[in-house]
C-alpha cells in the first residue's frame, strides 16, 4: 500500500485523480487547502505528494520548499497550469521532482505516477542486496537498491532526482555527460531548453554530499561541456 497526499483546491481534478490512484491500490488523502495539507505531510510519511501550485492559502512551491526544508525528501510532482512556472518548479528553488502542466490527461499523470512509485518500491525494498549494486568512492557510498548514500558515516537525504543523478555519474567515473545527456537520461523525457536545471540540482547535490562545494571532490564540472564524477584518488 503506497501513501499518497494530494493537496488540489480544484475539488474534480483532485477526485478524479484520487479515484484512479485508488484503483491502484494507494491510500490517498486529499486536501483543498495548502496549510491543512502541509501540516499533515510534516506528521504523515507519504510515499508520493500530488501539489497544486495555485492553492487560495499558500503556493505549492512554497509549500515544496518547506517540506525539504524540514528534510521531507519524498517524491513530489507539481501540477501548474501556467508554463512560465515551469521553471521554477525544475530549478534550484522548489526541490520538486516533476510536474504536469494543466490540463493534462489523467493517462500521462498515471504513467508518472507508476514510474515515481516504482522507484519506491526499491526504496523499501527488503535488504538484500549482495552490494553489487552499490557504489564505494572515498567517503561516499551509493547503495542503488536502496537509494541511499551515506557520507563519512552519516546518511544524507537526497530528492529522488539527485539520487539518480548522483548514481548516473558515479557508476561511469571519469565520463563526462553534458547537461543535454543529464537532462534525457535522469528526468528521461523532452525538457529542451530547461538545461539550467541540471545546473540547480548538481549545487545542491554538491551542497550536500561536498565538504567545499566550490572545489568538489565527487562531482567535478568540465569545463564548457558538463559535469562528471571523479575517477582519481579512490
Ligand atoms: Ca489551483
Amino acid at each position: 500500500m503506497r501513501n499518497v497526499i494530494i493537496i488540489e483546491d480544484e475539488k474534480d481534478i483532485g477526485e478524479l485523480v484520487q479515484l484512479h490512484l485508488e484503483d491502484m491500490n494507494c491510500e490517498v488523502v486529499h486536501f483543498l487547502n495548502g496549510q491543512e495539507g502541509f501540516h499533515y505531510a510534516l506528521e504523515h510519511p507519504f510515499d508520493l505528494m500530488i501539489l497544486d501550485i495555485n492553492l487560495p492559502d499558500m503556493n505549492g512551491m512554497d509549500i515544496c520548499r518547506a517540506l525539504r526544508a524540514e528534510k521531507v525528501n519524498s517524491p513530489i510532482l507539481m501540477l501548474t497550469a501556467r508554463s512560465e512556472e515551469i521553471d521554477k518548479i525544475l530549478g534550484l528553488e522548489t526541490g520538486a521532482d516533476d510536474y504536469m502542466t494543466k490540463p493534462f490527461s489523467i493517462r500521462e499523470l498515471l504513467a508518472r505516477v507508476k514510474a515515481i512509485l516504482r522507484r519506491v518500491d526499491i526504496d523499501t525494498r527488503p535488504d538484500e542486496s549482495d552490494g553489487a549494486d552499490s557504489i564505494h568512492f572515498k567517503q561516499l557510498e551509493i547503495d542503488k537498491r536502496k537509494r541511499r548514500v551515506i557520507l563519512d558515516g552519516e546518511r544524507i537525504e537526497l530528492t529522488p532526482k539527485e539520487f539518480d543523478l548522483l548514481y548516473l555519474l558515479a557508476s561511469n567515473p571519469g565520463v563526462t555527460y553534458d547537461r543535454k545527456d543529464l537532462l534525457n537520461k535522469v528526468w528521461s523525457y523532452d525538457f529542451e531548453g530547461y538545461e539550467h536545471t541540471v545546473n540547480s540540482h548538481i549545487n545542491r547535490l554538491r551542497a550536500k554530499i561536498e565538504k567545499d562545494p566550490a572545489n568538489p571532490e565527487y562531482v567535478l564540472t568540465t569545463w564548457g561541456v558538463g559535469y562528471r564524477f571523479s575517477d582519481q584518488g579512490k
